[in-house]
């Protein structure tokens, strides 16, 4: 069933789009399903979570940190991440460039966007974004490489669209703005729901759960 549904999603979905496969209560086993279908970017939430699943399946995959992440969690993160989607403040990125530092790595961050100006969500404001970068590019143990955004959570889809594209304006705002240590190289938005207006509105690498592995049971 795995290997079916990335089938039909990798016909439909566009070369120059990376597919991320959200892996959250997913099993070792269905994990390994995945990575035979040809999908080797896994999405995780969770420190622990990615950890364990880490130990089993190591470096055959790429391991993107999609969930808000928190500084007491940075040490392990930097160990087990390729790619840290989620930053949003630039207490985050100072740990995350001091930990990186010590085990001789140079993460790459994509900013996480609140494009819907939700109070309580993680993300940084998008007007705030430019500030945030312009404190933390001078960190050397880190490279800025994109954006990330959710969106409103809601089944109409059609009302995520103006966040998406909102998003999109920033990326190339921020791609030729200049900044160093900041290449706007990855547009990581759209899920389940919303992945296809997620492409039209410039995403280039979606974070795919529900319709790959089917309904989640926690
Ligand atoms: C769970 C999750 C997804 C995938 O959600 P689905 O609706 O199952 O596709 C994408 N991004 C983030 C940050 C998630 O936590």
């Amino acid at each position: 069933m795995i290997v079916d549904n990335v089938r039909r999603l990798r016909a439909e979905i566009p070369d120059y789009v990376t597919l991320i496969a959200a892996t959250k209560t997913r099993s070792v086993q269905e994990i390994l399903e995945l990575l035979d279908s040809g999908v080797i970017d896994l999405g995780e939430n969770y420190v622990q979570e990615a950890q364990e699943k880490h130990s089993a399946i190591g470096i055959k995959a790429r391991w993107h940190c999609i969930g808000h992440l928190q500084t007491n969690k940075v040490k392990k993160a930097v160990e087990i991440f390729d790619i840290i989607q989620t930053v949003d403040s630039v207490k985050l990125a100072v740990e995350i460039d001091k930990r990186a530092g010590a085990i001789g790595k140079k993460m790459p961050l994509l900013i996480e966007i609140n494009s819907a100006r939700e109070e309580n969500k993680s993300g940084v404001y998008p007007e705030k974004s430019p500030e945030l970068l312009e404190e933390i590019s001078h960190l050397e143990n880190i490279i800025v490489v994109g954006l990330m955004t959710m969106g409103p959570v809601t089944d109409d889809v059609e009302g995520i669209r103006p966040h998406l594209r909102l998003t999109r304006r920033l990326f190339e705002e921020i791609g030729t703005s200049g900044i160093e240590n900041v290449e706007m190289r990855y547009l990581s938005m759209g899920m389940s729901n919303s992945y296809r207006v997620a492409i039209e509105e410039g995403s280039n690498m979606v974070r795919l759960g529900t319709i790959i592995f089917g309904e989640r049971k926690y």
